[in-house]
């Protein structure tokens, strides 16, 4: 018996409606976004509303993915890690390209 209690929307969702299809809703909505920010920066299209929106959308699923995979934890500690990459290479480039 599930513990509706503890169980998560994203884990709700899986269960009730299965990993492979929310998987690829993950990927529907990241073709969304893309869509959106290809009318955004090629035709310059004032669609904000609309970024805002795929934006949202891809965070839910990208949330789901995580539940899916029982990856939060790693996915966090890899950002971490990668965020300070960044900011290194941001901290080099601009040590070299400042005026
Ligand atoms: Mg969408």
């Amino acid at each position: 018996m599930i513990n509706k209690q503890k169980e998560t929307l994203y884990e709700r969702a899986l269960r009730v409606w299965g990993k492979d299809p929310q998987m690829l809703q993950v990927i529907e909505e990241m073709s969304e976004l893309t869509k959106e920010i290809l009318k955004n920066v090629n035709r310059k299209k004032d669609n904000t509303a609309e970024i805002i929106e795929e934006t949202a959308d891809v965070e839910i699923m990208l949330e789901q993915l995580k539940c899916c995979y029982h990856i939060k934890d790693e996915v966090e500690a890899y950002k971490k890690e990668k965020l300070k990459k960044i900011e290194k290479r941001l901290d080099e480039w601009e040590q070299t390209h400042d005026k």
